[in-house]
């Protein structure tokens, strides 16, 4: 297994933005002024910014080459667990870009914006068919933020029924970011732990569930890629004392249209448009979050809604018992043309084989590497499979040195260190639209990099040596970014 030529190559040196520029180079040249000229008031007018003049070449030139210095989906495979890093195809571009989509105002009346209003109503409806649920708002623009609306509708279902309570049973598999969601809506998350399966069990349920306790948050599949198999009883068990189950749908690629999620007792589910449904991730751009629900918490849904009356389509804001607005005007409506164009050019059928695919992907990198890696638990897999670096910490070597190891290699690491309950995980998730080549190829890479690990540790404790940017302080990278000169 050579490095691959990915990484190797033309790659530029890139100053800063205040390096390259020149006092009274421009853009772009205005025409003549022709009407009066209007100051605005000057206190609002701040000179001391000192923002660099640039010509057009300067600034087409430096994003370019930065953008050069990134990896994505297009670049090549990003195995990040958890996260569904699929390939995000090009026609869903095509499709947001329609002028009737892409110039319609958000301030528009709804008369003259039924074909938006009608994707919308459309894609409601295809994800309450994939997920088995009863009603979706499109608002939430991530995961996080659906995970807030659920939060808020738990809150607001209780508060209707008459009390108030005050905590949330949030398994250690959990992503962060449930227990944070609890928290913000002033929730205590207590946490129940897995079993020796990976899985949570009905009696570690039953032993924490109370009357106190508003409802349980459930990954399924779970983050160490297994399908909650007792989730029925669970639901059970919650609902008996009058609580609610929340359902973490950013797994769902392992199960689109084939689990009925209504029918596992799910009261509320957010979903991943830029996970499961092909639309870009990560780079900070806009994702959404929709929520589905069951019929008995459609009233607290957020407002506006898009309803349809004799074939016209309308965003009303009747619903007396809604937790409000999440978002401005209707989410990130570019996002969900998006994630429609994929479902209608994948259809039914194709959209259960995808699932398909990305499990039996899983399976074949478990099986591949599970005599390299140390697998913590040795079971059928879903979308994703979790190693740990305990083969390897013998010679000293950890999972975040062959995460790094991996780029040299041109590969994006695996998602590391998560779930917090396998010391030194490495959590991956290959998705469908990997090929046997491309997935052969990561093997090949991770057993040499475990043969490095053996033979030459000085190489992986150095790794990356390709990249203009190898071992940066993370946490002072995000507390502190130097975001110019
Ligand atoms: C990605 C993820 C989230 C959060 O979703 P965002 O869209 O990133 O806010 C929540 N839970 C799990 C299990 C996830 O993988």
């Amino acid at each position: 297994m050579t490095e691959t030529s990915a990484t190797t190559g033309l790659i530029f040196q890139e100053p800063l933005l205040w390096e390259i520029g020149k006092k009274g180079r421009i853009g772009f040249s205005m025409p003549e002024n022709d009407v009066p000229e209007v100051l605005p008031d000057q206190k609002w007018i701040r000179k001391d910014i000192g923002l660099p003049d640039l010509s057009e070449v300067n600034v087409v030139r430096h994003f370019t080459r930065l953008s050069q210095w990134n990896f994505g989906i297009d670049a090549g495979m990003y195995p990040l667990g958890s996260c569904t890093m699929k390939y995000n195809p090009k026609i869903n571009e095509r499709l947001a870009f329609l002028p009737g989509f892409a110039d319609a105002h958000p301030l528009l009346p709804d008369c003259l914006s039924q074909g938006i209003l009608r994707l919308m109503f459309d894609l409601q409806n295809y994800l309450t068919a994939i997920t088995g649920m009863d009603s979706v708002t499109l608002q939430p623009a991530a995961g996080a933020h659906g995970e807030l609306c659920g939060m808020l509708i738990f809150h607001a279902y209780h508060r209707k029924k008459g009390k108030d309570r005050s905590r949330i049973i949030v398994p250690d598999t959990a992503h962060g970011t449930n227990p944070s969601s609890a928290a913000l809506c002033g929730y205590k998350a207590v946490s129940v732990t897995t079993n020796e399966n990976g899985i949570l069990t009905p009696e570690a349920v039953a032993a924490v569930m109370d009357e106190d306790t508003a409802g349980i948050m459930v990954t399924n599949p779970n983050t160490l890629g297994f399908f909650e198999e007792n989730i029925r009883e669970i639901s059970a068990i919650v609902h008996a004392k009058g609580g609610l189950v929340y359902g973490d749908g950013a797994n769902m690629n392992a199960v689109m249209g084939i689990v009925d999620m209504g029918a596992c007792g799910i009261d509320v589910l957010h979903l991943n448009l830029h996970k499961t449904f092909s639309t870009p991730h990560g780079g900070g751009g806009p994702g959404a979050g929709p929520v589905c629900v069951r019929k008995h918490l459609e009233p607290f849904l957020p407002v506006p809604r898009v309803i349809e009356e004799d074939g016209r389509f309308t965003l009303s804001s009747d619903f007396p018992d809604s937790i409000g607005r999440l978002h401005a005007f209707y989410g990130n409506v570019g996002i969900l043309i998006r994630a429609c164009g994929y479902i209608l050019s994948m259809g039914a059928g194709n959209l259960k084989e995808a699932s398909r695919l990305a499990v039996l992907n899983a399976n074949y990198i478990k099986e591949k590497l599970k005599k390299t890696f140390h697998l913590p638990y040795d079971r059928t897999c879903m979308h994703e499979c979790v190693f740990s670096d305990k083969y390897q910490n013998s010679s000293k070597i950890t999972t975040l040195d062959m995460a790094k190891r991996l780029i040299d290699f041109g590969f994006h690491p695996p998602t590391i260190y998560f779930p917090l309950v396998v010391k030194g995980a490495m959590m991956i998730e290959p998705t469908e639209t990997e090929s046997r080549e491309e997935i052969d190829r990561f093997i090949a890479a991770m057993e040499q990099i475990a043969r490095e690990a053996e033979e030459q540790p000085d190489l992986l404790r150095d790794a990356p040596r390709k990249c203009k940017v190898r071992r940066p302080d993370e946490v002072q990278a995000a507390r502190k970014p130097c975001l110019c000169s």
